[in-house]
C-alpha cells in the first residue's frame, strides 16, 4: 500500500515514477502527469507526449515554440 503523492488515495497499485534524482509515488498515470509533466512555456498545457525542446524550455508543439521565437521548427518535414 503506498499514498499517492497528489490526491492522497492510498491505492494497493500505487507505482513509483522516478524523473532524474526525484521519485514520485503515484496512484494513477493522471497524478503523475500532473505532478510531473513540464507545461507548455506558451500555452501552459501539460506536455504527456515528446514535445519540443527551445533552449532550456519546453512546448507541446512547434506552433507554440516558434510563438516563443524558436521560428526553425516544424510541424511538418520538407
Ligand atoms: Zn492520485
Ligand atoms: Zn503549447
Amino acid at each position: 500500500m503506498a499514498k499517492c503523492d497528489v490526491c492522497g488515495n492510498d491505492y494497493d497499485k500505487a507505482m513509483e515514477i522516478t524523473q532524474g534524482g526525484r521519485i514520485g509515488t503515484f496512484d494513477s498515470f493522471e497524478c503523475a502527469i500532473e505532478a510531473m509533466a513540464p507545461k507548455c512555456a506558451h500555452c501552459g498545457c501539460r506536455v504527456i507526449g515528446h514535445g519540443i525542446e527551445g533552449g532550456d524550455q519546453v512546448f507541446c508543439c512547434a506552433h507554440c515554440a516558434r510563438h516563443a521565437g524558436f521560428s526553425d521548427v516544424k510541424d511538418h518535414a520538407a
